[in-house]
């Protein structure tokens, strides 16, 4: 369905579509090329790229303000993320955004509180590739309203940077290029038949049984795209060359899958409690989730070798969140699982908390035991603990990501922090003869 909107308050239910002239491809990863510059044209919002998400976009011609919801569909996740274009804006005048949390709900559950889809800065883009923070946002009632003064016809607004399976991709194809230590793959194909990418990372001779294993995965709901940037943090530094990271190579065998959900993350869904449940609550006997089986399968080889060493599932936790990690009750585990992962814990706090500009992060996690959620043994990192080796360490990072610092340099930061705290645990173990 096309629509074009020039008209002031006209209201956009579904994706929404400028024409643009034929040389212009409207795929969401480089801005419109319809207005020249200082051009002021009708300001126009295309959704019809990859991971966008708006509903009942309103624009106000006069005031150049748009007004407008996250999309998605509820029975896909939470209808949290939001992410479009703005065409048609005359370079250096000031564009509102008013924005308000999801009506849309699954049967009769009220609608998502609207904190989940609000962060206090918006984020922004000119190109599609470096993304900014917004100054903070203003309430007023039901909205949320950000002012921007973009020095350029078309920018990119989202709830945080964009990390879509096509980011990911690219970002594996050129580090598959550049690093003789890396090879990018493929996990699995999704129910929807999309490529989930999966980097595979050792150095040198040392065999399989050699090595230590280490499983990193992010997205498994859609909206967390910061957990992405943190897995591609942690990819960057494990090729950089830090001799840290090339023990880590030389002495592990390193997965990492940047996006899990790859559908509701192409899709602009959400993800988290997506029916029949979401990948963080299908880690059972019989996953519904291509990626969960996929993931599991290699997991499962891993655990069979005696070789599980680090599993660990990225995420971004609620609104007013600092950065923590989340464990299983400890009466549930045995030694030296929980010496193990307490000291993991320490090691990751000290790294991350020493980034500057900070991140903030808690050093006391939070449990997920059956008190949490009533699936609670399909968490991800809850079935690798409980189904892992004694030595195993499995553990979900939750990153915060309503903060000033929660941008893309401050998400790899993290990730980068995190694999040298894998490094520093490993470096503890006894070496695999
Ligand atoms: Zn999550």
């Amino acid at each position: 369905m096309k629509l074009l909107l020039t008209l002031s308050s006209m209201v956009v239910t579904t994706a929404a579509f400028a024409v643009n002239g034929a040389a212009c491809v409207a795929d969401g990863t480089r801005p419109n090329c319809r207005n020249e510059p200082g051009s002021a044209g009708p300001l126009t919002v295309v959704s019809d790229f990859e991971g966008a998400s708006v509903t009942d976009a309103v624009i106000d011609q006069n005031l150049r303000s748009i007004s407008f919801m996250p999309g998605g569909n509820p029975e896909r996740g939470w209808p949290c993320w939001w992410y479009f274009r703005i065409d048609g804006i005359s370079p250096g005048e000031q564009i509102t955004l008013k924005l308000k949390g999801a009506t849309a709900s699954v049967g009769n559950q009220k609608p998502l509180a609207a904190s989940w889809a609000t962060p206090k800065q918006a984020t922004w883009s000119a190109n599609g590739h470096t993304w900014l923070h917004t100054d903070d946002g203003n309430r007023h009632d039901e909205w949320m309203v950000y002012v921007l003064r973009p020095d350029t016809t078309s920018i990119f607004v989202a709830w945080g940077p964009p990390y879509t399976p096509r980011t990911a991709t690219m970002f594996m194809k050129a580090i598959g290029a550049t690093s003789p230590h890396a090879e990018a793959g493929e996990l699995c194909r999704s129910r929807e038949g999309r490529s989930v990418p999966l980097l595979h990372v050792r150095e040198g001779q040392r065999s399989a049984k050699q090595r230590f294993g280490v499983w990193v995965q992010a997205r498994q709901h859609a909206w967390e795209c910061g957990s992405s940037w943190v897995a591609q943090g942690f990819a960057e530094w494990l090729v950089s060359e830090d001799p840290d990271a090339a023990w880590l190579r030389q002495h592990a065998d390193i997965f990492v899958v940047p996006v899990m959900d790859v559908d509701n993350a192409a899709t602009g869904n959400g993800g988290k409690n997506a029916l029949p449940h979401d990948h963080n609550r299908d880690w059972s006997a019989n996953p519904h989730w291509n990626e969960v089986q996929a993931a599991q399968r290699v997991v499962s080889e891993l655990i069979e070798a005696g070789r599980m060493d680090v599993f660990l599932d990225l995420h971004n936790p609620a609104p007013g969140d600092s950065s923590f990690f989340y464990v299983l009750p400890q009466e549930l585990l045995q030694e030296p699982m929980v010496r193990l992962r307490n000291r993991f814990i320490d090691l990751t706090y000290n790294r991350i908390s020493r980034i500057k500009p900070l991140i903030p992060m808690s050093n006391k996690p939070k449990i997920t035991g059956a008190g949490y959620h009533p699936l609670w043994r399909q968490i991800s990192s809850n079935w690798v603990a409980m189904n892992g080796n004694p030595h195993t360490v499995s553990l979900c990072l939750e990153t915060i990501w309503n903060y000033t610092n929660s941008t893309t340099d401050g998400y790899r930061a993290v990730g980068a922090s995190l694999a040298a705290a894998v490094r520093d645990h490993l470096g503890e173990q006894t070496a695999r003869e």
